[in-house]
């Protein structure tokens, strides 16, 4: 779906289509050769992580095995409190493993936290993070997410797996919610 599409739900795209896929290119190609003669496991987190592993993995020249969970995260109203539930879990043993979850954003930084520490329980014999999308609140807690796609404002965004009330996941953009679309 394009931008014309969608009339004025959008406020703003804050990364283009070309923008993303040259960032997907370039972070492949370093993950080839940060995990060059090491096993890799492409661990996704459903639902907003699947475009970033679809183009990510086409974009590896090796082979990757994937893996995927689903988590929620309970809180408080809107905000994350670190408690979190699986609702899919992986369907392979981990044990021994190098693991590379792979996330759309880091907001609070609390469900990735949760999940890496649960995925090294596991005897996974590494765990890293890749995320397409990083806001200003990461900073403040204690999870070292190794690669990064873009930092963005603290903005609520859509696009590319990311969705308001499970739609707009299909834009092959990333875009600022207008307002209006939440009030
Ligand atoms: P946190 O890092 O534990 O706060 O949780 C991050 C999760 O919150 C992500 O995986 C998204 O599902 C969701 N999220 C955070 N910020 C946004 C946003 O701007 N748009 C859509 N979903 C978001
Ligand atoms: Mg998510």
């Amino acid at each position: 779906m394009d931008l014309a599409a969608i009339g004025t739900d959008v406020e703003r795209v804050i990364v283009s289509e070309i923008d993303l896929q040259k960032r997907i290119k370039d972070l492949a190609a370093q993950v080839t050769s940060d995990y060059k003669d090491r096993d890799l496991l492409l661990v996704g987190v459903l639902k907003g992580a699947i475009m970033a592993m679809a183009d990510l993995s086409r974009n590896m020249q090796r082979h990757v095995d994937m893996d995927w969970m689903a988590v929620s995260s309970y809180g408080s109203g809107t905000k994350s409190s670190g408690v979190v539930r699986i609702l899919k879990d992986l369907d392979r043993d981990i044990t021994g493993r190098e693991v590379l979850i792979v996330e759309d954003i880091v907001d609070t930084g609390l469900t990735l936290s949760w999940l890496k520490s649960n995925l090294e329980s596991r005897g996974a014999k590494s765990v890293e993070i890749l995320s397409i999308l990083r806001k200003p609140t990461a900073a403040k807690v204690e999870v070292s997410v190794k690669y990064v796609g873009f930092d963005i404002p603290p903005d609520f965004v859509v696009g590319y797996g990311l969705d308001f009330n499970e739609k707009y996941r299909n834009l092959p953009f990333i875009g600022v919610l207008a307002k209006h679309m939440y009030s």
